[in-house]
């Protein structure tokens, strides 16, 4: 049996996450933690700490994959793994978020109102409003909105393909982690043109 580490329970913090968001959209900011940790470690330590071991998404597909069973543990799919689709999926996931913070911004202008839904892959619209009752600005709340959408939409299509494939197939086209990836092969890159001491 494989040794247990503190890491390997941070799903726990996917599930608080998504409980939170449930009861009061604002907490959705602090999904903004698994959107730049991930970047500063590739950043700082050129390599992919992170992923392997800290990340709560990553943490909870195996919990569920590996540990509870739910995974059919079959390969991924060539087409999954090829450069044009993860990179594909990189461009729209950031094409998305960008539409996310004009959505935000158009409130923040006054030019729309909030819109108190979430919505699930990227057209889905499910009623969410009991879970805003004020505390912050429209447009913050717009943005909580948005990226607790956005955070729940890759958490389901993560267990989806946890379920049909290996128990982290989702980490093959995740756009967080292919965008460490790119990040780590520069910073090996620019290293290794750094002139030696
Ligand atoms: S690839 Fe994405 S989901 Fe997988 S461990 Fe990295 S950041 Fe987490």
């Amino acid at each position: 049996m494989k040794k247990s580490h503190w890491y390997h329970y941070l799903w726990i913090w996917a599930v608080v996450y998504f409980a939170m968001g449930f009861f009061n959209i604002l907490f959705a900011w602090l999904g903004l933690i698994d959107f730049f940790l991930p970047l500063i470690f590739a950043a700082g330590f050129g390599n992919k700490g992170f992923c392997n071991r800290y990340c709560d998404r990553g943490q909870l597909l195996r919990a569920l994959g590996s540990q509870k069973g739910f995974s059919r543990r079959k390969d991924a799919p060539d087409w999954m793994k090829s450069k044009a689709f993860r990179y594909g999926f990189l461009v729209f996931f950031l094409a998305m978020f960008m539409n996310m913070l004009y959505a935000t911004y158009q409130v923040f202008a006054g030019a729309s109102n909030l819109r108190e839904v979430v919505t699930l892959f990227w057209t889905i619209q499910v009623p969410w409003k009991w879970a805003y009752t004020g505390g912050a600005e429209p447009w913050a709340a717009q943005f909580a909105f948005g990226f607790y959408s956005m955070m729940l939409t890759s958490a389901i299509l993560g267990i989806l393909t946890m379920l049909a494939y290996k128990p982290r197939s989702w980490c093959v086209y995740c756009p967080m982690g292919t965008m460490t990836q790119m990040i780590c092969k520069m910073k090996a890159g620019s290293d290794a043109t750094r002139p030696s001491k």
